[in-house]
């Protein structure tokens, strides 16, 4: 069972006029031969590493960029770090499977769905038969590019953000009964048609606190593998901003109504965050 692993994170502004420089993806980033320091802290490509190893799975390293937030990068910076993920990934082929750490609002000059080009890219070296499946912040724009090249995506459900490796080895283990053929994982995404403050983010009030209670109710359903919610990255003048939910059932034909997620009571005149069909 050959797991590849590796991200790019980063989450990128279209307000900051700076460009977030190559240099910038530096002391936290990891190339292949130094990924034997990750899978004890808690972060998505930590998680990642540790979900695949305690599987007893073989370890693909990739390559890990991770910068603080800042402006969108450079559409060089963006080819590089590319580069830097694909070429590892080219070598190592053929593979089983791929896990992803991306922030899910990595944006470059030009590019605005990054993390979907990243995907678009990983799922043409693979092929239609491997299973990705990519770990994404709370403060994703998700995308219907993403969407088709990713068998499933998981989001963070706190904020201040405590659970990315959780979120992650829940990735890991999603990918593991994957080959060994439990499950197919594909998915169901519904555009929210709110735009999310950031005041009301914090998953330990108000409203983010009761869809997350409806999110946990979603995922008691057998019929599903996961679910999440992505609550949006609004600091980017795109398209793409905004706020969705996903569901991974076990198989479309079974995807449940009760995975629609009600809205808090009161927010606004958003009837509900989610929808009964796929
Ligand atoms: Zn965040």
């Amino acid at each position: 069972m050959r797991i590849a692993v590796g991200g790019i994170e980063h989450e990128s502004s279209s307000f900051i006029v700076r460009p977030t420089p190559l240099e910038s993806f530096g002391p936290h980033s990891r190339t292949a031969d130094q990924f034997d320091s990750l899978g004890e802290a808690n972060n998505i490509i930590d998680g990642l590493v540790k979900g695949v190893r305690d599987a007893g799975a073989e370890l693909i390293p990739l390559y890990y960029g991770y910068s603080h937030s800042g402006g969108l990068c450079t559409p060089e910076t963006f080819n590089t770090l590319k580069a830097r993920l694909l070429s590892p990934l080219r070598a190592a082929l053929p593979v089983d499977g791929v896990l992803l750490s991306l922030h899910g609002a990595f944006s470059a000059q030009g590019i605005d769905d990054a993390d979907g080009a990243i995907l678009e890219a990983v799922r043409q070296e693979v092929g239609p038969e491997i299973p990705i499946i990519s770990v994404h912040d709370l403060h994703c724009n998700l995308t219907s590019t993403m969407v088709q090249n990713a068998n499933a995506m998981i989001v963070e459900r706190t904020y201040p953000h405590t659970d990315m490796a959780e979120r992650a080895l829940e990735a890991a283990a999603l990918m593991v009964r994957a080959l060994k053929g439990e499950v197919w994982p594909t998915m169901a995404i519904r555009p929210l048609p709110l735009f999310w403050a950031a005041a009301h983010m914090i998953s330990a009030q108000w409203p983010m606190k009761d869809a997350v209670d409806e999110l946990n109710n979603v995922l008691k359903h057998p019929g599903v593998l996961t679910a999440s919610i992505g609550v949006g990255y609004q600091w980017a003048d795109s398209p793409i901003v905004g706020a969705s939910t996903i569901v991974v059932p076990t198989t479309i034909p079974s995807l449940p109504r009760s995975w629609r997620i009600n809205t808090p009571a009161g927010f606004g005149s958003a009837k509900t965050f989610g929808s009964g069909s796929p």
